[in-house]
């Protein structure tokens, strides 16, 4: 894989559009022009990938829209060594963007095909996150609690399991909604263990699935 000047130039540009639409968290934006997202694309896209869009990744899915990424990335408070759970590792773009931020993640992928793929794009970038083929509504117990959760596929309610293996203190990022689109929640949980929840415009997600479901 190569990554040269003119991808360099491409990601460049998209920072100055995603500053554009209001990110503003430095740590983002480094991260962004560190990150080639190329990688995670299919070849014949290596032009798009700096575009605004969403693709196709295999499996049926998609790797986000960057300013998507960066939306939930920024609403996180993302610091070197926040421990983070992703739900839905997916291409591993979002993956790789938190680690470049300094943080320790724990990424879940249910489709296998992406487990795999994602796995040898984040290795061979040089980054450590743990990552695990199971189900997301679980988490992930044996690393609980978390600073940080991500949640980067639509789901159609608040997982109780999740908000549990948060932190007090910690920031939770969610989609929420059953099908075309979702409203953006963030759950900020206080040091007593209450929740205090906030709504952050609409977005669109492929969807949360159960475990068994194909
Ligand atoms: N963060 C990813 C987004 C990929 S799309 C990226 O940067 O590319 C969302 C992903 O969530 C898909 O790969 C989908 O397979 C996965 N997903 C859906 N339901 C899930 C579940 N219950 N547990 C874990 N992953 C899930």
């Amino acid at each position: 894989m190569i990554d040269n000047y003119r991808h360099k130039g491409l990601r460049k540009k998209l920072v100055e559009e995603i500053t554009g639409k209001g990110i503003e968290d430095q740590g983002v934006l480094d991260a962004f022009m560190a990150v080639p997202r190329h990688y995670f694309l299919d070849a014949v896209f290596t032009e798009q990938a700096y575009s605004n869009m969403a693709f196709q990744i295999g499996a049926g899915q998609t790797i986000s829209h960057p300013f998507t990424v960066a939306f939930q990335t920024q609403m996180l408070q993302v610091k070197k060594g926040s421990k983070i759970l992703e739900i839905g590792t997916g291409s591993g773009f979002q993956t790789s963007i938190l680690c470049e931020m300094g943080a320790k993640v724990y990424s879940i992928e249910r489709q296998k095909e992406l487990y795999l793929k994602s796995s040898r794009i984040i290795t061979k970038l040089g980054y450590t996150p743990k990552l695990k083929y199971g189900d997301g509504y679980e988490g992930w117990p044996t690393y609980e609690p978390f600073d940080k959760i991500i949640v980067t596929c639509g789901a159609p309610f608040i997982p109780q399991k999740l908000l549990d293996q948060l932190k007090p203190g910690g920031r939770m990022i969610i989609p929420v909604g059953e099908g075309k689109d979702q409203v953006m929640h963030l759950i900020v949980k206080n040091e007593d263990g209450s929740f205090e929840e906030s709504e952050h415009g609409v977005f669109s997600f492929v969807p949360m699935l159960k475990s068994k479901e194909k």
